[in-house]
């Protein structure tokens, strides 16, 4: 609960600004505290060191009776979530049209020419009101193409809040008094109401964008009943702008996607559906079903493409977008090769049998894995993690993994190769583990034998070939032979040391940064996750190196799994929320940082690539 005893009015703040104006940078400490303002009260959490360090941690709080959000825009769960994000958004747009702060609209955090621009510019750039540093800077954070829990915008039943971070003014080091009294009771409350406050124009498009979401949630809950893992909706627009934007390609070269007819399933949702006609609540569009799935067609027919909007529609996506009908059971985890990752003792015997010399792969360990040993232990992780479905593209995967032909089989004799291609274990990852498969493979039709479902790619359209594919295998079946040696078995749990999970970096007892989308730095290492694919957001990425940080704080005995582990952690932001992540946050719900709740299978795969990570094995 909030302290209130401790809120001063707005004049208190402005006295104590008139006072430390033109002080050392220090002085702005002062003005940590509670201010009740005209409209909203302002919490001034956390106050930066100086004007180029890391800007300065503020909520922003309105009252409900202000903010006049309509209940049923935040009616459950769902909703929630998705307003949360909506109104993160609209914030920024607020920022952006007062032209403070750096622009981030959606999309934009895949510019990593722009963003490299900013951290270069980091220390020396003028801010966006004059001063040095960061000063005038106000920024919330908000989202890119998916819709996803953070911690920007809390909704509680009597106010909503934004968590901001500005840049106190300065002119050197010296506190800009005047300035910064402008901005805290002027501009940044200015701001913050004109995002929060639903305008009746803003409301029907928060109503579209929290309906867009819930159709998407609700489709993913009956995939299962359906026998699909994944569906994709016709009209969807799959192809993205370029290779560094998530925004959809919008020229008239774009193919819609339509589903083959043998594969059309339509879905009723709750709300009505973006351009079908009046009332109609009906998505329909391809079921991938459950089982072995392979995307086969000629090279540039879009087969990676659809792969890629898979592995995305794990998470909802906003509306336009053009993969808001794309929904993937939220088990499915994109698997590809990864060498040079560390690999802490996992089972990866399935795969791959012993090594030269003798050596067994029952708790394979590597500083420095192959593709195929990568690719194996990514595999057998996720299993372990949890997975109901694999996602792997030929272009990121390792052919030796893959395939072995019977040409091969002919000159390298099975007793010198350890590994049993993915060919021979796909079937019986889902017979046996309940594991299905969708795989991107156009140059291999050894798969064709084990795939229940064909789809191909002809110029981006797909078209269900299962049974032409069959018939192939059929007519030219039968040269390589199977050689699996024993029964797949399901993954070993592993019990991680909490000693592992060490923090600390020299007399610092906590050192934990997100690099981007792709990188944290946990106490002296760095985990890199460049293969970790399905993060998508930095803010997801800087809630996983503190999840694990938090795991070892509160969660860990040596006795836990690693699958309790994370059973642990889902529980904690299920019932917290992501403030919960805060490590110096006592339960007050001030700003904790900017997070976006990311998935057991990016945890797990974050704990799995650190490279002090130590385990003992299968005591479950
Ligand atoms: P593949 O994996 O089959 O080689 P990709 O999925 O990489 O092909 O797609 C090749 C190119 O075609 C990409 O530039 C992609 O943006 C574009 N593309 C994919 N799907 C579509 C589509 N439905 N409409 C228009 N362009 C598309
Ligand atoms: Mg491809």
């Amino acid at each position: 609960m909030p302290d209130t005893r401790n809120e001063q009015d707005a004049s208190e703040l402005a006295r104590r600004l008139q006072r430390i104006d033109g002080r050392g940078y220090k002085a702005y400490q002062d003005i940590r505290g509670s201010f009740v303002l005209p409209r909203c009260t302002l919490y001034i959490d956390h106050v930066q060191g100086d004007p180029f360090a890391a800007p300065s941690k503020l909520r922003v709080r309105v009252p409900m009776s202000e903010a006049a959000l309509p209940a049923e825009l935040f009616a459950g769960r769902v909703r929630r979530v998705a307003l949360c994000d909506f109104l993160a958004r609209a914030v920024r747009r607020a920022i952006t049209r007062h032209g403070t702060g750096h622009s981030r609209e959606h999309g934009d955090r895949h510019d990593r020419g722009a963003r490299g621009r900013r951290e270069r510019g980091r220390g020396s750039d003028a801010g966006p009101g004059d001063g040095s540093g960061k000063s005038g800077l106000i920024r919330i954070d908000a989202g890119g193409q998916e819709v996803l829990e953070r911690s920007a915008v809390v909704i509680a039943p009597d106010w909503v809040e934004a968590r901001v971070e500005v840049g106190l003014p300065a002119a050197g080091r010296r506190v800009l008094g005047r300035k910064a009294e402008q901005l805290l009771l002027e501009r940044l409350p200015e701001i913050v109401l004109a995002g929060l406050r639903l305008e009746s124009s803003d409301r029907d498009e928060a109503l579209r964008f929290v309906e867009c979401v819930e159709n998407q949630e609700h489709v993913r809950t009956h995939l299962a009943k359906l026998g699909l893992v994944a569906f994709v909706g016709n009209g969807a627009v799959l192809p993205r702008e370029s290779g560094a934007s998530d925004r959809p390609l919008c020229d008239a070269s774009v193919v819609p996607f339509r589903s083959p007819p043998e594969l059309e399933v339509a879905i009723e949702v709750p709300n009505p559906v973006a351009g079908g006609g009046a009332g109609d609540a009906t998505l329909t569009g391809m079921g991938v079903p459950a089982g072995v799935t392979l995307i086969v067609g000629g090279g540039y027919h879009g087969k990676s493409t659809l792969l890629r909007a898979l592995e995305r529609g794990v998470y909802p996506h906003i509306p336009e977008d053009g993969r808001e009908s794309v929904v993937s059971a939220s088990t499915l985890v994109k698997i590809r090769a990864e060498d040079g990752r560390r690999v802490e003792r996992v089972d990866i015997h399935p795969f791959i049998s012993e090594l030269p010399g003798g050596r067994s792969t029952r708790d394979f360990c590597s500083d420095d894995a192959s593709g195929s040993t990568s690719q194996a232990a990514n595999i057998v992780e996720a299993v372990e993690a949890g997975a109901s479905g694999l996602l792997l593209d030929e272009d990121t995967s390792a052919t030796n993994f893959m395939v072995r032909d019977a040409r091969m089989q002919a000159l390298v004799a099975k007793e010198f190769e350890p590994i049993t291609p993915f060919l021979e274990r796909v079937q019986e990852l889902h017979r046996e583990l309940g594991v299905s498969t969708v795989l991107v493979m156009g140059g291999c039709g050894d798969y064709f034998e084990v795939a229940d479902r064909v789809i191909m790619l002809r110029e981006y359209q797909p078209f269900d070939c299962t049974d032409e594919a069959r018939e192939v295998a059929r007519r030219q079946g039968g040269e390589r032979r199977s050689e699996a040696r024993e029964p797949i078995s399901a993954p070993i749990a592993r019990h991680p040391r909490a000693a592992s999970f060490d923090a600390s970096r020299g007399r610092r007892e906590l050192k934990i940064d997100a690099r981007g989308r792709e990188e944290i730095v946990y106490g002296s290492d760095p985990i890199d996750l460049r293969g970790v694919e399905q993060l998508v957001d930095p803010s997801q990425t800087r809630a996983v190196g503190l999840a694990i940080h938090l795991a070892s704080q509160r969660l860990m005995d040596d006795e836990h799994s690693l699958g309790d582990l994370l059973d642990a952690l889902e529980a904690l932001f299920d019932s917290r929320g992501l403030d919960v992540l805060d490590p110096y946050g006592s339960g007050d719900g001030r700003n904790p940082g900017n997070f976006a709740r990311p998935r057991r299978f990016e945890i797990a795969a974050a704990i799995n690539r650190l490279r002090t990570l130590r385990v003992d094995q299968g005591r479950d």
